[in-house]
């Protein structure tokens, strides 16, 4: 048996065609309702309460028949998987737990990581950049079973790729999964920051290293050694020994290392508005109670702010593009999670290509609005 076909490999859940779904009882049939495949780090991270119940499937999303595919608009070696994601520290950890995955070994030679995450060389992201033409999936992420279009790292998949889907029944299930999706990398990034802070690195060392960033990080597709030894000091040569650390840390959390990511988060956020001078405004005072009830935190499902609805319409946001707490997003989330089984009779929203507008067609499907993206 090859290396990769040992892995776990995998796709998208598709509705009515993975064992173990369970049917939604009292909803329309087209809904299925699965338990979204995720790494084992975020199942530590997320509250229970979002875990309780299983996060709606997608319907019609369907990676076994891809549509972008069989729209010519990707090959069915790459389909969606163009991009090189980020890596947290915790996820390599758990990669490499399973296997020693060949991929990941190598970029930890090739100076791509530090103690945070493994990046990618802007090269690298020009490359695949490039190479999607006219809205077409070009270059693959090296991360794919090579000719297979599946993901060799499928189960420990980071927030980026647990939440693209390339349709959505309707903008409500956008800005749901955008929602789930900002949580994850709020999460992440939080989780692989306080990790961070937890262990023997010298910390003064690193923000110091950060704050006096040197004109260029990246040369020839490797960080450039002062910067790198910096980061890792005496974790050089290390390296998947620190990750492997990460990812055992965050697995023997209990109730007060979670309470202590959120808190972690929620000072940032403090810190950043205070540096903005709004130190005054509704928002800080919310995040500042938060701290004085953090122990009898529930997460209730609380509709999210207009303001934050129309962004999440458009696209997932990152850890460093809003100011919400983790246990605010949590709250959207399951939000969003009750709205999503009251939508029984999604209408099919368009994304990206007219090409669509006929396979929307031969399928019968109610098309109500075309988005342009990307
Ligand atoms: S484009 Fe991606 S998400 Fe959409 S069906 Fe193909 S593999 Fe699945
Ligand atoms: S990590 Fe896996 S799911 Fe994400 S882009 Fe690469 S192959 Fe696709």
């Amino acid at each position: 048996m090859g290396i990769f076909e040992s892995f776990v490999l995998g796709l998208r859940p598709v509705a009515g065609k993975t064992i173990g779904f369970q049917q939604n009882e009292g909803g329309s049939s087209s809904l299925l309702w699965s338990e979204l495949e995720l790494a084992e780090s975020f199942q530590r991270l997320l509250s229970p309460v979002l875990l309780a119940e299983p996060w709606p499937t997608v319907p019609r999303v369907d990676c076994q028949q891809c549509r972008r595919v069989e729209e010519g608009l990707a090959t069915w070696e790459v389909r969606c998987c163009d991009v090189v994601p980020v890596l947290p520290n915790f996820l390599v950890g758990e990669i490499l737990h399973h296997h020693e995955h060949p991929v990941v070994l190598g970029w930890l030679q090739s100076r791509r990581s530090d103690p945070f995450a493994i990046w990618v060389p802007p090269n690298e992201a020009m490359e695949h950049k490039d190479a999607r033409v006219d809205g077409r999936y070009g270059k693959g992420c090296p991360l794919l079973v090579e000719g297979g279009g599946l993901c060799s790292v499928y189960a420990q998949r980071p927030a980026l790729c647990v939440n693209y889907h390339c349709y959505y029944p309707s903008m409500l299930w956008k800005e749901a999964w955008s929602c789930l999706g900002t949580l994850l990398e709020l999460l992440q990034d939080a989780a692989a920051h306080f990790l961070v802070s937890l262990s023997d690195l010298d910390l003064g060392r690193l923000a110091q290293l950060w704050e006096s960033e040197p004109p260029t990080l990246w040369e020839d597709g490797w960080q450039i050694e002062v910067l790198y030894e910096g980061c890792w000091q005496h974790w050089v040569g290390r390296e998947a020994m620190f990750f492997r650390w990460c990812y055992e840390k965050l697995l023997s959390f209990g109730p007060k290392e979670l309470q202590d990511v959120r808190d972690w988060h929620r000072q940032r956020c403090m810190d950043r508005l205070a540096v903005a001078g709004q130190e005054g405004t509704d928002h800080y005072r919310t995040l500042d109670e938060e701290f004085s009830h953090r122990h009898e935190l529930q997460v209730v499902a609380c509709e999210p702010p207009r303001e934050l609805r129309k962004r999440l319409q458009s696209k997932v946001l990152g850890a460093d593009e809003h100011l919400y707490s983790i246990h605010q997003m949590e709250s959207y989330a399951l939000w969003y999670r009750e709205q999503l089984k009251k939508d029984e009779n999604p209408s099919w929203w368009m994304f990206w290509r007219p090409a669509r507008q006929e396979v929307a067609e031969k399928e019968g499907i109610a098309v109500t609005e075309r988005v342009k993206e990307k």
